[in-house]
């Protein structure tokens, strides 16, 4: 594709918007009873350039919580401190083509490997992070992360609470995967720092910049800080473009053709390797947990700009 000038740009995020706004389907996620209270009708979208230009239309400035958008920036952590064989071998990058809370795939999947974009893997992505203590393991998942946004994100305590308070479902798997030798720090802390690096808070522009850091080769283009190596990054692509829409990342790769990321909380960062990257953000969500009219904005973007990685080589 030929290179969007800064006024397709600028035009193609304001279509977007404009065309998806009016979609209602879907619902905000309940099974963590707070994200109810995020009003539905908020819809956001940016383009950052990998230059660090910024293009939006719509709520950009609402701080959401990123959810399971963190889980490849911690991914990113754990390959900068441990290389990219130790997440391979320690957690797995296959997809699991399960939903994100999968129990089943722990069961299933070959020697226990999953990949560090569903539940299990992110749990254990938190474990693997070199730290004294629970404190030191925090700090470092969530600078980590203010180094991808080039911003001090702030914890949502209300959303940390609602979610740890009914966390079952992840203390099971972070449990079984400590019965199976694949969680490296004691289960409840591990839950608890996945629970928090869930419960940030993130505006779609912070979530672009993240995004954008990885379209730089891992360097931030507002802050001119290496967050990770160059090698590091085609890696993480490569699983985000295999496993980041859980049981749906098939489709999502056969149709917009991206490495990208969902979370529960609605928003989703999309990235064109060495170019930009699409953030969009939207609280109702389809039965998979990816938000529809983020999904939407991005596939359109997408098509209409020719993004598809694999278009035209
Ligand atoms: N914190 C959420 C959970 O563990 C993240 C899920 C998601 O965004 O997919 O259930």
């Amino acid at each position: 594709h030929a290179k969007p000038s800064p006024d397709v740009l600028a035009d193609i995020v304001t279509k977007a918007h404009a065309k998806f706004k009016g979609v209602k389907e879907g619902a905000n996620a309940d099974y963590i009873p707070i994200l109810t209270e995020v009003p539905s009708d908020l819809f956001g979208i940016v383009i950052i350039t990998r230059d660090g230009k910024v293009y939006q239309a719509g709520d950009t400035d609402y701080s959401f919580s990123i959810q399971s958008v963190s889980k490849p920036f911690n991914a990113a952590l754990v390959m900068q401190e441990q290389g990219a064989e130790a997440l391979q071998e320690k957690i797995g990058v296959e997809p699991t083509g399960l939903p994100f809370n999968s129990k089943l795939a722990l069961e299933i999947m070959p020697a226990r490997s999953v990949n560090p974009l569903v539940n299990a893997g992110a749990i254990a992505s938190v474990s693997m992070v070199d730290a004294k203590d629970e404190a030191q393991r925090w700090d470092k998942v969530r600078s980590n992360i203010n180094d991808f946004a080039g911003a001090e994100l702030t914890l949502l305590d209300k959303v940390y609470t609602s979610e740890y308070e009914t966390s079952w479902s992840n203390r099971g798997i972070a449990n079984l995967l400590f019965n199976y030798g694949r969680l490296y720090s004691e289960p409840e802390e591990a839950l608890r720092v996945y629970t928090k690096m869930c419960s940030l808070g993130v505006n779609t522009e912070q979530l672009a910049m993240m995004g954008a850091t990885l379209a730089n080769h891992g360097v931030n283009p507002k802050t001119g800080k290496r967050v990770l190596d160059a090698e590091h990054v085609s890696k993480l692509l490569a699983v985000m473009l295999t496993a980041g829409f859980y049981d749906e990342s098939g489709i999502w790769s056969y149709t917009a053709g991206l490495p990208a990321k969902t979370g529960v909380g609605g928003g989703i960062v999309a990235v064109v390797p060495g170019e930009m990257a699409i953030a969009a953000f939207s609280p109702r969500l389809n039965k998979a947990g990816n938000s529809i009219r983020a999904m939407k904005a991005i596939n359109y973007i997408s098509k209409e700009l020719h993004l598809n990685i694999f278009e035209g080589v």
